[in-house]
């Protein structure tokens, strides 16, 4: 049996990016897009450089920086600025397409769009003819395929195949679909479609229902042979596939499937390690693939059981996925170089001028702690390279606190250049240091998540915190690692203000119309 090959198509820096909270800065994006390109996938969503400034300057940043995978970006059907910012982006490099989209189903069509079926018909065929201007390559999706009437599916693949998409991408947006409904409706699209043979065919689904990896299978059994995904499912709600387990699935059960992946395996594990760290989205224990317990066992090894044979309980060997049982550690002299080798194996490659940063990070933190854990590393290269330009700084924290004293916190911040001194009580140390970033920031943001999370084991482990905070309506992570669990709390609520201009410096390239309104998207 000859394989079929299936394209990966990731968009983590697209949709992905859309975790409530979650706001990457365009150095994080193209750090992200880097390992992407290692890790090998086929397509590359850069982004919706329409939606705001920001997006347009992010996306064409990445586009600047990477080559290799197809990249694309998403333009709204009925905004020819949209395809006008997307090119502008895209036209220098190598290997480009365009993505748009329509409403299939009746609901989103009616809440977003305004319009009859046949007029959706004619906004898809407008919409591919705009993007057929720049690109021969053009990808066509369906919002919210399997709550719309299938007929109407296929009245909507026809227009698109006629007007000349490349790719359809069929999307469960809202996460509803089985993987019955998927096949079932697959087959009759490629049943009754004229030309379909001559287009990709492609899948996106989200994770409501938990079936979206299931979904995808059961699309690549009736003939599609591209995947949009994620690294670790990340993505609005539930999530989105996860392009891990799409890949291990294909390559473990090659004996049903049949297909091949471009992608690297043993890029796997320090593709969903980085996208972690510099996301600040943790992995779950028992995630799929890439979870800290993923090939754990509690299972009692009989003595007579060679060490060194393969366990016979394990489906899929974690060296093939570049997971080290047991990985080197970085000594404490390490020198310059073996910093890089490291961050290269944890799918951290660094510029120069980075390196050197990290590099004297890292003799620091080698002063501070006993032993050095990967972990470590990367998070304090996410911590001190990756940060996100800053307008509040964090420049000296001291708390007191104890059984019987009231805690009080004394910071020294900059705040736009200035240095700003404050103390104030609190109802504990961590209250207090928030209470004084507040009065000096003169801000309120409300506190909605506060996490810790020990880095590495010990005494002396690395904690994250991570904060969600809140003003109006904008809700933003920020995250701080430090040694000092108080310390890391300032530097995450520092980070999370940060990050709250950064998002408010980016105001949209055109107020959406009506028409153009669609949210969530696709
Ligand atoms: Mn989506």
């Amino acid at each position: 049996m000859s394989e079929r090959k299936v394209l990966i198509f990731d968009t983590t820096l697209r949709d992905g990016e859309k975790v409530p909270g979650l706001i990457l800065s365009v150095n994080e994006k193209v750090r992200i897009a880097k390992q992407l390109v290692k890790l090998g996938v086929d397509v590359l969503e850069v982004g919706f450089p329409g939606a705001s400034e920001g997006e347009f300057e992010a996306a064409k940043e990445i586009v600047n920086n990477v080559s290799g995978p197809k990249l694309v970006c998403l333009a709204r059907p009925t905004s020819k600025k949209d395809f006008e910012a997307a090119w502008k982006i895209l036209d220098n490099s190598e290997n480009k397409g365009l993505h748009t989209f329509v409403p299939a189903s009746d609901a989103y069509r009616e809440h977003f769009l305004k319009k009859s079926r046949e007029e959706v018909l004619k906004v898809g065929e407008q919409a591919i003819g705009y993007a057929k201007k720049y690109t021969e390559e053009v990808e066509f999706s369906l919002v919210d395929t399997w709550r719309a009437d299938p007929g109407h599916v296929v009245n909507l693949v026809q227009m698109a195949v006629d007007a000349g998409a490349t790719s359809i991408n069929f999307a469960d947006t809202v996460g509803y679909a089985t993987p019955r409904e998927v096949s079932s409706l697959i087959e009759r699209t490629r049943e009754e479609v004229k030309g379909i043979g001559e287009v990709t065919l492609s899948i996106h689904c989200h994770n409501d229902l938990g079936l979206a990896v299931a979904n995808s299978l059961a699309a690549i059994e009736k003939g599609v042979t591209q995947v949009h995904c994620t690294v670790n499912g990340i993505g609005e709600r539930a999530g989105n596939t996860a392009l891990e387990e799409i890949v291990m699935i294909l390559e473990t059960r090659k004996d049903i499937y049949g297909c091949s992946t471009s992608i690297n395996l043993e890029e796997i594990y320090p593709t969903c390690r980085s996208v972690s760290q510099i996301t600040g989205l943790l992995i779950p224990p028992g995630k799929p693939i890439v979870g800290p317990n993923a090939f754990v066992y509690e299972t009692i090894v009989p003595q007579v059981a060679d060490v060194k044979e393969k366990p016979p309980y394990e489906v899929i060997d974690p060296d093939k996925l570049g997971i080290k049982k047991e990985p080197e550690l970085l000594k404490k002299d390490a020198t310059k170089e073996e910093l890089g080798h490291k961050l290269e194996e944890l799918g951290l490659s660094l510029n120069p001028e980075e390196l050197d940063r990290a590099y004297e990070a890292f003799k620091e933190l080698a002063e501070r702690k006993e032993t050095i854990f990967d972990a470590d590393i990367e998070s304090l290269v996410v911590e001190e390279i990756l940060k996100v330009p800053a307008r509040y700084k964090l420049l000296y924290l001291s708390v007191s606190a104890g059984s019987i004293s009231v805690p009080n916190a004394t910071v020294q911040m900059e705040v736009d250049g200035q240095v700003i001194q404050d103390a104030a009580f609190g109802r504990g140390p961590v209250d207090a240091t928030f209470k004084t970033i507040q009065k000096i920031v003169r801000r309120k943001p409300k506190l909605t998540r506060y996490l810790v999370n020990a880095i590495t084991a010990g005494t002396d482990a690395l904690g994250e915190v991570v904060v969600g905070l809140q003003e109006d309506d904008l809700v933003v992570m920020g995250r701080g690692i430090d040694s000092d669990v108080v310390m890391a709390s300032a530097k995450a609520f520092v980070n999370g203000l940060n990050k709250m201009e950064l998002y408010r410096e980016a105001p949209p390239i055109s107020e959406f119309t009506e028409e153009e309104v669609f949210a969530p998207i696709l």
